[in-house]
């Protein structure tokens, strides 16, 4: 167990943390990591009840206070119900991640894209962050910190995928303009924006392509975990970032660096 002294400079003790999408993947590895420095968690999900509380389960074996909750987050009620749950659990919200979401896998040229994908994924990427921000807002404390999960994606766009790099351009663009709002609290805003991570929602693309050409383009020579993309998570909720909002950090290994 990790105790106060050793956590030092990161230490976010007395903290309260909503993760969404925690059951599993970036989500999973940002709640097991906010617990290791200290903050009390709740790990929401949709439907993987087990998984999330594997997920609580690690995290209390940092001795902080960790709890699920399912609620379907693209819906103004279930982004409701989520926060006002937390705030009951914890006692209240310090600290917000919006990561749950979804990369549909079939690539489809705009041209003939239906209006069924594009909306499916505007409600999972978009309205999920819409709705969850939102009330967070209204609830977090002062001196609060959100961070939202974003991608490569929404800055270079993503061809075959434009309803998805389409979302995530809009998640950047929520973040910047909800920074200034809340500054004034003493809540910061920023993004967070993976390229390549080795969850789920990818194994089919990246057994498809091939980790090795994958990693080829990238730098620093492999695909991220999920390890990887939660510490710049929890840099961000910590005091050593009190003064960085409306930003995004990218963490793709250098990928974009090339091709
Ligand atoms: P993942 O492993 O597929 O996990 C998705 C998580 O989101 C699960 O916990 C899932 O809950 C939850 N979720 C999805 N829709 C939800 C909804 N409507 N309401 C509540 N929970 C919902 O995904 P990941 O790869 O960790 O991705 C996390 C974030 O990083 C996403 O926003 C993604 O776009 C972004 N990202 C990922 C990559 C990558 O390469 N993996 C790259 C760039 C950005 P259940 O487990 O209950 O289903």
């Amino acid at each position: 167990m990790v105790n106060s002294n050793e956590r030092g400079i990161l230490d976010l003790a007395g903290r309260r943390a909503l993760v969404t999408g925690g059951s599993r993947g970036i989500g999973a590895a940002t709640a097991r990591l906010l617990a290791a420095a200290g903050a009390d968690v709740m790990i929401g999900y949709r439907s993987r009840h087990d998984d999330a509380s594997a997920v609580a389960a690690d995290a209390a074996a940092f001795g902080v206070r960790a709890a699920v909750h399912a609620a379907d987050v693209a819906t103004a009620d279930g982004a409701h119900d989520l926060v006002q749950a937390t705030i009951r659990e914890l006692g209240g919200l310090d600290i917000f991640i919006g990561n749950a979401g979804i990369w549909p896998e079939e690539e489809v040229p705009l041209s003939s894209m239906d209006a069924a994908r594009w909306h499916r994924t505007m409600r999972e990427n978009l309205d999920s962050i819409f709705f969850t921000s939102a009330a967070v807002a209204r609830s977090i404390t002062d001196g609060g910190r959100l961070v939202l999960i974003s991608s490569t994606a929404g800055q270079r766009g993503e061809a075959y995928h434009a309803d998805y790099a389409a979302t995530k351009g809009a998640v950047i663009s929520i973040t910047k303009s909800l920074a200034v709002e809340l500054a004034p609290r003493d809540v910061t805003v920023n993004c967070v924006a993976p390229g390549w991570v080795d969850t789920e929602m990818v194994a089919g693309a990246i057994s498809g392509h091939g980790i090795a050409r994958i990693s080829n383009g990238i730098p620093l020579g492999r695909i991220a975990t999920p390890a990887d993309i939660a510490g710049p998570v929890v840099f961000l909720c910590s005091p050593l970032a009190r003064h960085i909002t409306g930003e995004i950090v990218n963490v793709n290994g250098g990928s974009v660096l090339c091709g």
